[in-house]
């Protein structure tokens, strides 16, 4: 069964309408001509810069995400945004569980499944991230972290979990410049498929993506692994030229 590849940016609080402009303008010139090629591209925008996006990459190959949904439908939560909300901008992924909505916006493993199970009702992909803290790795615990994370998602969305995106982020490794390396990345990888395997049929069509500090160096040693079929992309995305040769390693 083939699965297809994903290299996804998440542009975090980053930007403005003129950066926007001209990142997502480079990035358009260099995937010109690349319509056919076996690797998806989306980038996650914040928020107020979907309407932006979706006019800048419609009729290319680069999709939209955003970096948050609720998990409500609408009504009164201020400082909310809708997954049908998303969806009105061409969202066709969002971030579910980013590492930094755990850690500083104190989200929980139920949280982030009920966000995962907003976005799928409204057909949008949720990336759903999972990864262990550096204490976590130390004490051995990783496994168990990202089991009983992925866990909550697989519990909440069972009848469509093969749907989703899944994305190993240790937390040591986001923004830090210290990548996990593509043997520990890989082990990680290998255990998150075999729990999909047990929730789905179909577990090997869903992409395991790879994230944290993958750059334009790292990324096709990465990307070679058996279970690596992507990256989630921070601050290299930010670069038109590292994330376009992060895109081309994963060709
Ligand atoms: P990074 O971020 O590539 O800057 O480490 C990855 C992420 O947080 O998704």
């Amino acid at each position: 069964m083939t699965r297809s590849k994903l290299i996804a940016g998440n542009w975090k609080m980053n930007g403005g309408l003129a950066a926007n402009d001209a990142l997502l303008g480079a990035l358009r010139a260099g995937l010109r001509g690349s319509g056919d090629a076996t690797c998806a591209v989306a980038v996650a925008v914040p928020a107020p810069y979907l309407a932006q996006a979706q006019s800048l990459v419609q009729g290319t190959a680069i999709q939209l995400a955003a970096q948050d949904v609720s998990q409500h439908d609408g009504g009164a939560y201020t400082g909310e945004v809708s997954a049908a909300m998303l969806r009105e901008f061409g969202t066709r992924y969002v971030l579910v569980g980013h590492s930094e909505r755990r850690q500083y916006h104190g989200e929980s493993d139920a949280l982030v499944a009920a966000k995962a199970q907003k976005a799928l009702a409204a057909g949008i992909t949720p990336i759903v991230c999972v990864g262990e803290t550096l204490d976590q790795r130390e004490a051995g615990q990783t496994m168990d972290v990202v089991r009983r994370q992925l866990a909550a998602v697989i519990h909440a969305n069972g009848h469509c979990i093969s749907e989703i995106v899944v994305a190993y982020e240790p937390v040591w490794a986001i923004g830090t410049g210290r990548t996990a390396s593509p043997a520990q990345a890989q082990e990680v990888h290998a255990v998150l498929r075999a729990q999909m395997a047990a929730a789905t049929q179909v577990a090997a069509r869903v992409p395991l993506l790879y994230g944290g500090s993958m750059n334009a160096a790292n990324a096709a040693e990465l990307l070679a692994q058996d279970d690596i079929d992507g990256g989630l992309v921070g601050g290299a995305s930010l670069k038109a030229q590292d994330f376009l040769q992060i895109i081309a390693a994963a060709r």
